[in-house]
């Protein structure tokens, strides 16, 4: 069996390397090919002999994603969907940042689909199919990278990623381990900045205490979308494992570096979570805890009961919060015009396959 080199850790890799008998150099270079240069084939790395690319060639691969599907909306927000070598798919967004052209934020996924089953969720109807290992979490990145390298070719301008979050399919904390090991990749080998990456959570406490111990020190984000747990729990079931207290505790003890704050992501559904109540209600249980909070106007998520409210109860909810002294902003739903929330992608590809896969039997 060929070893993949991106399973690999810095350590190993030197390992190998040194065991096909080369020099330790030759890591330095290996690495800089795969993580900064987003190589996907020995021959690209030419400043290899040809006789360490062959050799390389006939102990390892470098895996690497295939583009599936891709689409983009009228605000340039790409939507991904990536195939994964055992026929399973995950989604990643690129979505360009307000101020600075040529910046992205990329959205990447930790897991094929969800148990968590969040009500508003479309990843969560997937179900759980499996956790993704450390190297296809990067692999995503190295993806997008790799497709911006050429964008940047052909318009001559730069195109970059800033930020990372892990915001798309499936619940970070539930894969620790492999997730964990890609964040480290990420800021030690691919330099991007802790300050840069955000880890976003439904809420599962232990692991939260875990990411403040062994994590290296990215944001956290927290998806609350409620203020009582009878509300939390009918559209959030891991509610009645973690309720809100042992949350908002979790959320106290968290270590945070000065001036960091916590995000809480908060869907705004009609008439179940967007009261005045609920913002004063907010307020309260945030208090003491540095955190600033995103309002994410409910997306068409196939439950027809789960509606966005209107843009005036939008706006209400977002005053009382800012005249509370929280830093609030409204997420501009980017991409909803190509169902770029989470899951909605795959969730449209797999209604595909399944009507093509009826039509092959009739
Ligand atoms: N499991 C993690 C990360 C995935 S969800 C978590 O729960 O945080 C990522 C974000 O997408 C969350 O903030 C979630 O609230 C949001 N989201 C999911 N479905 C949505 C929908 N229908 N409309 C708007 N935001 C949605």
């Amino acid at each position: 069996m060929k070893i993949n080199l991106k399973q690999l850790s810095k350590d190993e890799l030197a390992l190998f390397i040194v065991k096909l008998g080369e020099k330790p150099y030759r890591v330095g270079q290996i690495i800089s090919w795969i993580y900064k240069m987003y190589a996907v084939s020995f021959d690209e790395m030419t400043n290899l002999s040809k006789e360490l690319r062959e050799k390389l060639k006939d102990k390892s691969v470098i895996s690497n994603l295939t583009i599936i599907n891709k689409i983009m909306d009228s605000a340039g927000t790409v939507k991904f969907l990536f195939g994964l070598h055992d026929g399973e798919s995950v989604e990643s967004v690129l979505i360009p940042n307000i101020h600075g052209k040529g910046k992205y934020t990329l959205c990447i996924s930790s897991q094929v689909g969800c148990a968590l089953k969040c009500a508003f969720c479309r990843t969560g109807r997937l179900g759980l199919k499996r956790n993704l290992r450390a190297y296809e979490i990067i692999d995503q990145v190295i993806s997008l990278e790799r497709y911006l390298k050429e964008n940047s070719k052909s318009d001559n301008t730069m195109h970059d990623i800033t930020n990372i979050v892990l915001m798309g399919m499936g619940e970070p904390l539930n894969n620790f381990r492999e997730v964990n090991e890609a964040l480290w990749k990420l800021i030690t080998v691919m330099r991007y900045s802790k300050r840069r990456i955000t880890l976003s959570t439904a809420g599962i406490v232990p692991k939260i205490a875990e990411l403040g111990l062994k994590g290296p020190g990215v944001n956290l984000a927290v998806s609350l979308n409620a203020t009582t747990d009878k509300s939390r729990s009918s559209i959030m079931p891991v509610n009645k494992t973690y309720p809100l207290k042992k949350l908002l505790d979790a959320c106290h003890t968290y270590p945070l570096q000065h001036g960091r704050m916590i995000t809480f992501e908060y869907v705004l559904i009609d008439g179940l979570n967007d009261s005045d109540e609920d913002a004063i209600r907010l307020i309260s249980l945030l208090k003491g805890i540095s955190a600033k909070v995103n309002l994410i106007p409910c997306n068409n998520s196939d439950n027809e009961s789960l509606k966005r409210p209107e843009e005036k109860r939008v706006s209400k909810f977002h005053d009382i919060l800012s005249e509370a002294g929280i830093p609030v902003m409204v997420r501009k739903s980017m991409g909803s015009d190509i169902s770029a929330a989470c899951g909605q992608l795959k969730a449209s590809h797999n209604r595909l396959l399944k009507s093509s896969s009826r039509k092959q039997f009739k």
